[in-house]
């Protein structure tokens, strides 16, 4: 489909609820602009690209979704610079990989030109709702659904595709400490733990209640085989630094490909940090901690770029990470959210102008 070609029709809200938001104290996503881009797919395409005000959608209780979970989403955000020039980050990388998931969860991909148009004219149309107080930006959530009907378990033949977008102030945790994590699982071989397919997150929520009930903020997962080696922070890539090595796990089948890790793993080659994607065991990181070599944890993620961790557990033992002067996790952040906010030079193309 050609870009020029895709008419996007736009119905304004003639009651704007932008006066009511106060830029200064705003939460993480859960206030909403105005509107949503909306696009369907049926009779084999997708569809009706439009953009309309935010607000409720019409479903069956039969609709296919609610049933057999059905969803893929992204996350992403749009960032305001001095000049009022807003900027997306790597936006393609959330395109492909929003198909990627579709693809596992048998939903059909949608073309390339829906999602950046849909999202550009979505941004135009809401730039007033776009955050410029330092630290804030425009969350952005894009996701994908089966919106036909039936309760038989199969693939709908209808499926709606929605953006959706919510000025947040800075994701800030708190301190976290996690818990390393031996009886639950995230993923499994063979399953869809790479997609950000709705479930997996429904999966999360009683292991990491019951994490809160012990005393932690958050999970350490483990590989689901053996529970030996540590795979992901919550919802968010995992690093950790021992001496002044970083070190990740390399994605497979369990583990979601992060745009934020990608680009911290480029980011320390280009600055020749020494680095290693391999596994990484509970017990090499426990050793660590009693050798005082371990300096470092931490998520990596759009919401919070990057999320230090303080502490963890595992089985009865706690551990606390030391306070480091020349922190990685302040230096990523740093790096990143400078290109994104265009504060600073962009080497690797990272950057994507929304006119
Ligand atoms: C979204 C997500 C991440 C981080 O991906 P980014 O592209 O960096 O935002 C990591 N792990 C899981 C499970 C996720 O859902």
């Amino acid at each position: 489909m050609k870009v020029s070609a895709l008419e996007i029709p736009i119905t304004r809200t003639n009651q704007s609820r932008l006066p009511e938001v106060d830029f200064n104290n705003l939460p993480f996503g859960s206030v909403f602009s105005d509107h949503m881009f909306l696009a369907d797919y049926y009779d084999g395409a997708w569809q009706d690209a439009r953009v309309v005000p935010y607000g409720p959608l019409s479903l069956e209780p039969a609709a296919k979704v609610f049933h057999y979970g059905q969803e893929v989403f992204e996350g992403m955000k749009a960032y305001k610079d001095k000049e009022g020039q807003v900027w997306l980050f790597r936006p393609l990388e959330n395109q492909r990989r929003l198909n990627k998931s579709a693809s596992r969860l048998m939903i059909p991909e949608l073309p390339e030109a829906i999602f950046m148009e849909g999202l550009k004219t979505l941004l135009r149309t809401d730039s007033d709702w776009i955050p410029t107080v330092a630290g804030s930006s425009l969350y952005i959530r894009p996701f994908l659904f089966a919106s036909g009907n039936g309760f038989h378990a199969s693939p709908s033949d209808r499926y709606t595709f929605v953006i959706a977008t919510a000025p947040s102030g800075a994701y800030f945790a708190g301190e976290v400490h996690v818990r390393i994590e031996e009886k639950y699982s995230r993923a499994a071989n063979g399953g869809v733990g790479y997609a950000k397919a709705g479930g997996n997150y429904a999966g999360q929520f009683y292991p990491t209640q019951l994490a809160k009930e012990a005393g932690f903020q958050q999970v350490i997962w483990t590989d689901d085989n053996t529970h030996e080696y540590i795979e992901e922070a919550g919802a968010m890539n995992i690093f950790v630094r021992i001496g002044d090595t970083l070190l990740t796990s390399p994605t497979s089948d369990r583990i979601l490909d992060g745009i934020t890790r990608k680009s911290i793993l480029e980011l320390a080659e280009a600055e020749g940090i020494p680095t290693e994607v391999r596994k990484i065991s509970v017990s090499e990181i426990v050793e660590a901690s009693k050798k005082g070599q371990l300096k470092e944890m931490f998520g990596a993620g759009t919401a919070a770029v990057v999320s230090p961790i303080s502490g963890y557990g595992y089985r009865d033992e706690r551990f606390d990470l030391p306070e480091v002067a020349d922190s990685y996790a302040t230096f990523f952040k740093k790096r990143i959210t400078d290109i994104q906010y265009n504060r600073s030079e962009d080497p690797f193309g990272w950057r994507y102008p929304v006119s």
